[in-house]
């Protein structure tokens, strides 16, 4: 695969074409705190060619057989597989994450695969017949997606959005984030490499500004965003009075509640993992763990013991088993939230600094905050850094209204001896989704989440609705119309 790190270019029509654009833009290894790379920041002609572009391909690819468009997949996904090592090598540059995590993929392939069987299963053509006569209730693509993504997860945001608007027949146009741009240029060779036809995938460079472009754009029918709430907010305020279908995956301050007789050692591997993986970089991250009164000491002993074992680290060294967060800038926001916490009457049991000795990169020490209570700013505030809050409750009741007590409802974790017990509680917390004695869900199962976590979900058959929109065709009587669509 070629080597990806300069990005000059657009992807219009199935061909780069060199930027016009002026605005030359540092990509910055988090690990090293050095260049890795730059890219052009796209044009607003730019946008709205890669747009144009998409439109005017979309009725073909949207028309295709669905198992041709299966097949297209199938291809990218061995094209995935095939070069995994050096999409892994740039997961681990734009992000700072030790490499052995990054080359997972963070599950890609097991997504793709998903897709595929997922897809099988919606019924893009029913016939209906009542009262009032028969009709073809068709299911088709949307038309052009503009798909926005974050830094935080590369490769698996960009195939999030990528491949549920293809397989389903629409057209897209890509925009990364400006802190990991070249994953998406890689992926938008492979598709074509596997059999995206010109201009079906298109993909621009940039932030804030070119994402607006592509929102308001005249020839874009949905936006699928995954970001902060604060930029979700602003795509809906600017689709609104377009009246754009818009998907919003969002920010979340997620919490696991602990029954008192849950098992220790499931809590422990669980919040090691979903408490500090990608140093807490992760929208779904249980950040706030919710302990009984009698199991306080206990757990938190047990909890300091493990995060004594994190080495944060230059991430080719496999010792190194937590990356850095993603810019010097967030390192100090992270740093003030936590120290504002503290201030504010909460106990740093572990960390509460600046990783200094880990690397010359943006490395945080792994924390755990004791005493956190609403009001604090790491109660209340998403943080995507390795800051784990844990909060003290008396009574079902009291967990459950601090676990409810957030703007934001994307998941939740309930740990208890008996899992009926622990998913009847659960059913009380306010979430899209929610793991029982573990931290993540299925990934044919929908995901998304309530409040100000986002509208729509993705994954799963259900993924799929935000894709396809319903069109309905009347007919004289049953026969003619299962004559005509063969069903
Ligand atoms: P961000 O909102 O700053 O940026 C996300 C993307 O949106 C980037 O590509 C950015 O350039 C673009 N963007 C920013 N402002 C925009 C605007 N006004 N119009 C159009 N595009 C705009 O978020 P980030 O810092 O890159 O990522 C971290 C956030 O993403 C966290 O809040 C995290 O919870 C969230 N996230 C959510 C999910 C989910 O599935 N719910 C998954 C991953 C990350």
């Amino acid at each position: 695969m070629k080597h990806y790190d300069q990005l000059s270019a657009n992807f219009i029509n199935g061909e780069w074409v060199e930027s016009a654009g002026t605005e030359s833009i540092a990509v910055i290894n988090p690990a090293t705190g050095e260049e890795f790379g730059h890219f052009i920041e796209s044009t607003p002609e730019e946008v709205a060619q890669s747009l144009a572009a998409a439109r005017a391909a979309q009725p073909a690819w949207g028309a295709a057989p669905l198992e041709d468009r299966i097949t297209v997949i199938e291809n990218f996904a061995t094209l995935v597989e095939a070069n995994m090592e050096e999409l892994a090598r740039m997961r681990t540059s734009a992000l700072g994450a030790p490499f052995a995590s990054s080359l997972t993929l963070s599950n890609s392939l097991d997504l793709l695969r998903m897709y595929v069987e997922s897809v099988r299963k919606v019924e893009f053509r029913q016939v209906r017949s009542d009262s009032f006569g028969t009709a073809i209730v068709e299911r088709r693509p949307v038309g052009v997606v503009a798909g926005i993504v974050p830094w935080n997860v590369p490769v698996r945001n960009e195939i999030k959005k990528l491949i549920p608007a293809l397989i389903t027949g629409n057209a897209v146009v890509l925009k990364a984030s400006p802190q990991s741009p070249f994953v998406g240029a890689a992926l938008v060779d492979l598709l074509t490499e596997a059999g995206v036809p010109a201009g079906v995938v298109g993909l621009v460079s940039g932030g804030a500004k070119v994402g607006e472009a592509m929102v308001t754009d005249p020839n874009t029918d949905k936006i699928a965003f995954t970001g902060s709430t604060a930029a979700g907010r602003r795509i809906a305020e600017l689709a609104g009075p377009l009246l754009k279908r818009v998907q919003l995956e969002l920010g979340g301050k997620s919490a696991a509640i602990v029954l008192p007789d849950a098992d220790l050692q499931t809590v422990v591997d669980s919040m090691m993992i979903f408490g500090y993986a990608n140093s807490g970089q992760i929208c779904a991250s249980l950040s706030r763990l919710i302990l009984p009164e009698e199991r306080h000491d206990e757990i938190v002993e047990a909890l300091k013991e493990r995060i004594a074992a994190f080495r944060p680290g230059d991430p080719y060294d496999s010792n190194a088993n937590l990356g850095p967060v993603i810019s010097s800038h967030h390192r100090d926001w992270v740093d003030q939230l936590v120290k504002d916490t503290v201030a504010a009457g909460a106990t740093a049991e572990t960390g509460g600094a600046p990783a200094l000795d880990a690397g010359p990169g943006w490395f945080y020490q792994p924390t755990l905050l004791t005493g956190v209570r609403p009001g604090m700013r790491s109660f209340d505030e998403e943080i995507f850094g390795p800051v784990l809050s844990v909060i003290r409750y008396a009574g079902e009741d009291e967990a459950v209204e601090i676990a409810n007590n957030s703007e934001y409802g994307l998941h939740g974790a309930v740990f208890g001896a008996d899992a009926a017990e622990a998913y009847r509680v659960g059913r009380r917390i306010h979430t899209g989704t929610l793991a029982v004695n573990s931290f993540d869900v299925p990934l044919s199962a929908p995901f998304g989440g309530v409040k100000c976590s986002g509208l729509g979900r993705e994954n799963g058959v259900e993924g799929f609705d935000e894709y396809l929109e319903y069109h309905t065709y009347k007919f004289p009587n049953e026969e003619t119309a299962r004559a005509v669509v063969h069903i």
